[in-house]
């Protein structure tokens, strides 16, 4: 079913699969599962039962959702509020994110290294085409010297200071001893897929009695990456981003089901993506430290790693506010691609990557819209806990968390 649908493109091909889709719904009975799961585990300690609630409101609107779509007889779509909600948690009047300030401080960057054009597009633009685009062919090998220090970088700045240790009979005594190893990189050919342009699956997996910490990290050649681009990618997607906590989660000692895999659409994946985009203020005190030590470490310069770090926040913006644009305050297609390129300064396949997910009713609000806010939250909470704390809760070490109960928890232990 999952994989007939996937050929029909989706969630845009659910119309065409309404019958399937409401068999598919009835035989598992998805319609009052998240209800029936929410009340089996009320009596779990607060922020576990707290989680599962959060995660089962998600897959309650995305089921709704699809039934919906596949236009099944009494179902209306829900809300974008609601679904905006659902993987946020956010309480407050749901606001575009105002990137005014970004993009002077991106201005006033890119003007230090002599880029000044009255578009601000123009000098990114530029910027890119002078540091130059990375061979395909040389990729795998940068891939692996960046990470081959990120690694190093993150045992030194992360799982030393947070001195975790596993009990008797674990394969490794503490986190710094686990290899990292499982993972595999490939490049993959998906010019129809503008939606992607890096991923992170985690199949985990156990052999010889040891856990096999199996990961793949896929980049799309469709996207062309300079080299500063590509460390911000190895930085999200492995080390110390996704890779990293999903090894995290899955080498500590009694978490429940639901460590088991992420999942899109809920209120956890907002927390993934906030601590994959803050993997800086995680590794480092300050942001001048990180500018720094990133330069020095990669042999570039401060003022580009800075200019990276501005243009993948504008980015985020863009994953925010497209889908209130284009679902929510219903500007047309075009009006959002031109706000998109203009205001975010995207560059490449960027603007039709920003505009698929704006477009889609559940990428958008339940997806999209999490980086910007989880990167924020977090954020917050590495300012006001500090980053050791902070990584300790959102790294799953107490517990498996999601944005809402990650807050919670990292405040009542003071
Ligand atoms: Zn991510």
């Amino acid at each position: 079913m999952a994989q007939a649908l996937r050929e029909k493109g989706g969630v845009s091909g659910l119309e065409q699969g309404s019958k399937e889709v409401e068999k598919f719904v009835s035989r598992y009975e998805l319609v009052g599962l998240p209800e029936r799961i929410k009340w089996a585990t009320a009596s779990f300690p607060h922020h576990r039962s707290q989680f599962i609630s959060n995660f089962c409101e998600g897959l309650s609107l995305t089921v709704q959702s699809a039934l919906a779509l596949a236009q099944v007889d009494g179902y209306t779509m829900p809300s974008f509020e609601d679904r905006y909600r659902a993987i946020t948690r956010h309480e407050g009047s749901i606001q575009l994110v105002d990137v005014h300030e970004v993009r002077e401080n991106l201005r006033s960057l890119l003007q230090q290294v002599g880029y000044n054009e009255d578009r601000l597009l123009n000098s990114v633009q530029k910027w890119e085409d002078d540091k130059g685009l990375l061979d395909l062919r040389e990729i795998p090998r940068d891939v692996a010297n960046i990470l081959a220090k990120l690694i190093l970088l993150t045992k030194e700045r992360l799982m030393v200071p947070l001195n975790i240790k596993f009990p008797e009979g674990s394969p490794w005594r503490r986190l710094e001893d686990v290899p990292f190893d499982g993972f595999d990189f490939k490049i993959t050919s998906m010019p129809t897929r503008p939606e992607i342009t890096g991923s992170q699956a985690y199949f985990g997996g156990f052999r010889k009695r040891r856990p096999t910490l199996r990961g793949l990290f896929e980049y799309n050649d469709a996207y062309p990456m300079t080299f500063l681009s590509l460390i911000s990618l190895c930085l999200h997607e492995v080390m110390p981003g996704h890779y990293f906590h999903n090894v995290v989660t899955d080498v500590m000692p009694d978490l429940g089901f639901e460590a088991s895999i992420p999942t899109m659409c809920s209120p956890q994946v907002t927390l993934w993506e906030g601590v994959a985009q803050n993997t800086l203020n995680l590794l480092f005190d300050t942001r001048d430290e990180a500018y720094t030590e990133m330069a020095r470490l990669f042999n570039i310069s401060e003022v580009d790693v800075q200019i990276q770090c501005v243009i993948d926040e504008l980015l985020d913006a863009g994953k925010h506010n497209g889908p209130i644009l284009y679902q929510r305050e219903r500007m047309g297609e075009g009006g959002v691609r031109d706000h998109a390129i203009e205001m975010y300064a995207l560059t490449g396949p960027l603007p039709t990557k920003i505009m698929g997910w704006a477009k889609h009713p559940l990428i958008g609000p339940m997806y999209g819209v999490g980086y910007d806010y989880g990167n924020k939250t977090v954020a917050r909470m590495i300012r006001e806990h500090g980053r050791l704390e902070a990584a300790k809760v959102a790294f799953n070490t107490r517990g498996v968390v999601d944005i809402e109960t990650f807050q919670e928890l990292l405040s009542s232990s003071g």
